[in-house]
């Protein structure tokens, strides 16, 4: 389970404000999160991940208290739990396809073994990059990087992965098989998948949408993802 209440987050150096009272999302199975752009919902998952720290409010992610752990913990609790596919790719540009994909090893996930070169050239290959294996990010077009970025947030099988609009920049047929292996991945690994898409044609195969509509519109946002099951 995912839970947030009373959650009030601002940047600095902006009017922006995220207020969510009280939102549940089921731990199990995938979540879609869909609404207009400039509606907080990056901010929502960095502030999942740990990666962003509100200044009010309790965020609980598959038991942790993220609110209430040091910077130290909340890196490690990420390590050890989430993956992330983040809006800007955020990639390692001096480094191969194959070696960003295996960043998480690097940074101390799991062991860079045989294991996990062969995970990493198994998911480069379901999303159609094998040929680019060995290239430098650099040379790749904006929908190869984002299949890079998301082969290196399902490398570990994190319980939950936060995957923030990850068919973007993919044609039609390329985002089909990309979220065919996330909700494959997911449904295999009886984990966690919440994923902003503005692409309304793919939320029929997800088990529940989050509409941040609902956010702009209420401040009383009981279990906004439960009509469906969410909170089940
Ligand atoms: P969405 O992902 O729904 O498009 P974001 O969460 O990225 O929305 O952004 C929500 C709001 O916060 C926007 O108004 C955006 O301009 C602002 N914002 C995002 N990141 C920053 C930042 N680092 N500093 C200041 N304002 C930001
Ligand atoms: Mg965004």
């Amino acid at each position: 389970m995912i839970s947030v209440n009373d959650l009030l987050f601002a940047y600095s150096h902006s009017d922006f404000q995220l207020q969510i009272s009280n939102l549940n999302i089921a731990a199990e199975g995938a979540t879609a999160v869909v609404g207009p752009s400039g509606s907080g919902k990056t901010t929502l998952l960095h502030l999942l991940s740990g990666i962003l720290t509100s200044d009010k409010g309790r965020i609980e992610v598959n038991g942790a208290v993220v609110s209430e752990l040091s910077e130290a913990a909340r890196r490690s609790f990420r390590l050890q739990n989430i993956g992330m596919v983040f809006q800007d790719f955020e990639l390692i540009e001096y480094l191969s396809v194959l070696d960003n994909v295996l960043l998480p090893c690097r940074i101390g996930r799991l062991p860079l073994d045989a294991v996990a070169g062969d995970r990493a050239k198994y998911l480069l290959d379901v999303a159609g990059m094998t040929q680019h294996t060995r290239k430098s990010v650099t040379r790749l077009s904006q929908g190869e990087r984002q299949r890079v970025a998301i082969c290196r947030g399902l490398l570990t099988k994190p319980r939950l992965l936060l995957a923030d609009e990850p068919t973007g920049n993919l044609d039609p047929a390329t985002s089909e098989r990309i979220l065919d292996l996330l909700l494959d991945t997911v449904r295999q690994e009886k984990s966690t998948l919440i994923m902003v898409t503005h692409d309304h044609s793919l939320l029929h195969r997800f088990d529940r949408t989050l509409d941040f509509n609902e956010f702009l519109t209420s401040t009383e946002v009981t279990g906004a993802a439960s009509a469906d099951g969410a909170d089940s």
